[in-house]
């Protein structure tokens, strides 16, 4: 999810900055109220943030959008869809005792795909932002997906093959009995 002006530039240096349009050494944070649509998962979103501080050129008024305000608005898209954030889920992994990997093989994902999740560098689905509050939520959940992933080993059954023997005079009946 980047910005859908300019790529974003580094979050550290120190203001004012040199302006990439004018040159000029003219870029302040200026607080603006930030309204705008960002596609999630096949929808479109209206994300609005009233107190949104983009790094502005006071001579042309060219706005740089760096990687703390790109965050931003991911983290304002992610509470509009109204999905767990990177914190909730890195907590509710903790409090089940789980590694990356063991949440990445119960849900079926790749262990890469929690760990963004989990830094925000990467929103989930719907899809799977449900499924994880089911996972985290339900111990019968769990169980039925560890199942799925490491299923029991087979019990042994008696199976019993039947023989008809017919001759003249009578008729047997021969069981042949296995242990599978
Ligand atoms: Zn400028």
């Amino acid at each position: 999810m980047m910005s859908d002006k300019k790529p974003p530039v580094g979050r550290d240096r120190p203001f004012p900055w040199r302006c990439v349009e004018c040159r000029a050494k003219e870029v302040f944070p200026e607080p603006t109220d930030y309204i705008c649509t960002r596609k999630h998962d096949g929808r479109d979103y209206e994300i609005h943030i009233p107190d949104l501080e983009i790094p502005t050129c006071r001579e042309c008024g060219e706005q740089l959008f760096t990687v703390a305000i790109d965050d931003r608005i991911v983290a304002a898209l992610r509470a509009r869809v109204g999905l767990l954030t990177p914190q909730q889920m890195h907590k509710g992994r903790s409090q089940l005792g789980m590694t990356q990997q063991e949440l990445a093989d119960q849900l079926g994902v790749a262990k890469e795909t929690i760990s963004r999740w989990e830094t925000g560098g990467m929103i989930q689905s719907r899809a799977m932002d449900n499924l994880l509050r089911l996972f985290f939520e339900s111990e019968e959940v769990r169980r039925l997906l560890r199942k799925r992933f490491a299923p029991d080993p087979p019990v042994p059954v008696n199976r019993i093959r039947c023989v008809h023997i017919r001759a003249e005079s009578y008729t047997a009946v021969a069981f042949d009995l296995h242990r599978n």
